[in-house]
């Protein structure tokens, strides 16, 4: 039975495993009744700019 030659490091095996541990994105509606876009959690809205009920960033 064929066996590993080197001891895999402690950043190869991380590495390899970070991504066992991803979870579904999860996504959150505007809070702007107009706009109703799924956004991330805790970010200013990509389509209308607001963020907790504030216009924050211009959206053209
Ligand atoms: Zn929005």
């Amino acid at each position: 039975m064929p066996v590993p030659k080197q001891k895999k490091s402690k950043s190869k095996v991380r590495s390899r495993r970070a991504h066992d541990y991803l979870t579904e994105l999860s996504l959150v509606t505007c809070s702007n009744p107009e706009c109703g876009e799924q956004m991330m959690p805790h970010r200013v809205c990509p389509r209308c700019g607001q963020y907790k009920g504030r216009q924050v960033i211009q959206v053209s």
